[in-house]
């Protein structure tokens, strides 16, 4: 295949690790998109922390360490999860499909090797191709990472701008294959200010310093990569996006929702952001959800690499440890379905109460299933083993 000959000539290099926060794809919704049968509802985990089926549609999780996701899934009530760090056909897309299926509790979203447009005018024609074999290998999404916007350069040398049009084929291509777009655009706001007393994110930042875009020259402002991400959305309307971490825009979810209004090919999931989306008015917050309650995705973020590797959302100086898992997944659920106040759940992001919001038992069904199950469905074929 041509990836294969690319590779011999040393374009692409075979990336193995996929470890943290930085791939995806989905595909199909309501306008000009053709239907796919979503497949059954999944059981509930039996003797986990959930009584109900959930689906995590964000989770990166390394080909060789499938067992231990599996366990943590069992332990803490995940039925399946979407795999955003499939990488492409050759490298290693194949593997994780494989290891995903022998599972029965992944789907695996593909992703593309941007740092290729920076070798090659063929780049997003190479990257057609790449989607419609990922298609045909099985991948139900095409995950864009955040270097889309940040860092990748096109043939020129010049930094490429999400909505970049060279690159609309790739989109459309998506849109044509049924391949959701789960895109991450940006990083959390405080990521562009100074790194002081005065930044709700000091801790993580400080834990990792090269995080910081403060003063970066290079890298365009947050606001302005949001735009880009909206008009990407806008510009393709036959192409679905899942933009990950709530609209890329946790900090103001009342922005998200006038662009979920207004987009109707656009959703959102919860990502590594409920401390963010936790913290505003819990009934107003309600009430969002509600009413968008067809375009909200489950996603926590959950990485697991080698050498015992987790990360929940974030992670300081350390990975975090296994026994934080289940304490993490508790307060995700608790957020959507108890009311009250909890601590926030990833207090690297900053440590603040956030208000539960009480969400009605359909309104979960839509969130922890069926949106999951209609953008990137039918669930994996391997039944969960339950007694
Ligand atoms: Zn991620």
């Amino acid at each position: 295949m041509w990836y294969e000959k690319a590779m011999r000539a040393r374009i692409l290099p075979l990336v193995v690790i996929v470890s943290s926060a930085m791939l995806a794809c989905p595909k199909s919704k309501e306008a000009g998109r053709a239907k796919v049968d979503p497949g059954p509802v999944p059981k509930a985990v039996q003797g986990s922390l959930q009584h109900r089926p959930v689906i995590d549609t964000h989770v990166h999780i390394a080909p060789t360490e499938i067992t231990r996701a599996v366990g943590i899934f069992d332990e803490v009530g995940i039925s399946w999860g979407l795999n955003l760090s499939g990488l492409w056909p050759g490298g290693p897309l194949e593997e994780q499909l494989a290891a995903a299926k022998a599972s029965g509790r992944l789907l695996v979203a593909c992703n593309l090797p941007w740092f290729v447009a920076k070798k090659t005018k063929d780049f997003p024609t190479i990257a057609v191709h790449m989607l419609e074999d990922a298609k045909k290998l099985g991948a139900r999404a095409l995950k864009v990472e955040k270097g889309l916007g940040l860092h990748h350069k096109n043939p020129e040398g010049k930094l490429m701008a999400v909505d970049d049009p060279w690159l609309d084929p790739i989109w459309e291509a998506a849109g044509r294959l049924h391949l959701p777009v789960v895109i991450h655009t940006g990083d959390p706001k405080a990521f562009w200010l100074p790194v002081d007393e005065n930044n709700e994110r000091l801790e993580e930042l400080t834990a990792h310093p090269g995080w910081s875009y403060f003063d970066d020259k290079e890298v365009p402002s947050f606001e302005q990569l949001l735009e880009q991400h909206i008009n990407l959305v806008k510009k393709h309307p036959n192409t679905t996006f899942v933009s990950v971490h709530f609209g890329n825009n946790s900090e103001d979810p009342f922005w998200v929702a006038d662009k979920l209004e207004k987009y109707p090919n656009m959703y959102v999931d919860i990502a590594a952001r409920v401390p963010e989306i936790g913290r505003h008015d819990p009934q107003k917050v309600k009430d969002l959800f509600i009413k968008y309650r067809k375009r909200i995705l489950f996603g926590t973020d959950l990485g697991i690499g080698q050498e015992q590797f987790i990360m929940l959302g974030s992670f300081g100086e350390e990975p975090n440890k296994r026994e934080e898992v289940s304490p993490f997944f508790k307060a995700y659920f608790a957020w959507l379905e108890a009311t009250g106040d909890q601590p926030s759940p990833t207090p690297i992001q900053g440590r603040w109460t956030i208000h539960n919001l009480g969400l009605p038992e359909d309104v979960l069904d839509d969130i922890y299933v069926n949106n999951a199950l209609t953008l990137f469905g039918p669930a994996p074929e391997k039944p969960i083993s339950s007694p």
